[in-house]
């Protein structure tokens, strides 16, 4: 729990790499070293050829908001003053899929293929949340 009162990952031996990749602001994907597959969220076996033997690649952070939806009632109590918030389904440059959240920006602009990139939300020492924000134009410069 947070300091708010919210829950927070449980780090798992295989999602450590993952979560002290992102407390340093990495956003790394889980790929098989048997067929090249990328998957989110990191498992224990390769969801198309069931390998064992998986690593990481850091991803650029850039992705595309595949769909969402605005939260305006909370579902508990801990994340009322966030509402009204974005709930999103990000699809990153390399292809797969992540739940999330679009932040800094009105949830009025939010919309389907929007360009986001990712940022983390520090809660602490060794948890850091993906989050994302709207691609200024100067980014894409
Ligand atoms: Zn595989």
């Amino acid at each position: 729990m947070t300091a708010e009162g919210k829950p927070v990952p449980d780090i798992l031996p295989d999602t450590r790499e993952y979560w002290e990749a992102a407390s340093r602001g990495e956003l790394l994907v889980q790929t098989c070293c048997s067929c090249g597959s990328k998957q989110y969220f990191p498992r224990l076996l390769c969801h198309r050829c069931l390998s064992e033997d998986l690593g990481w690649t850091k991803s650029s952070g850039m992705g595309t908001v595949y769909s969402y939806t605005v939260i305006h009632q909370a579902a508990h109590q801990t994340f009322a003053p966030d509402v009204p918030y974005v709930y999103a389904i990000i699809e990153l440059d390399e292809g797969v899929r992540m739940i999330s959240n679009v932040v800094n920006t009105d949830v009025s602009k939010v919309h389907i293929g929007m360009k986001v990139k990712v940022f983390f939300h520090r809660l602490s020492d060794t948890i850091s949340i993906p989050r994302f924000e709207p691609v200024q134009q100067a980014d894409t410069e």
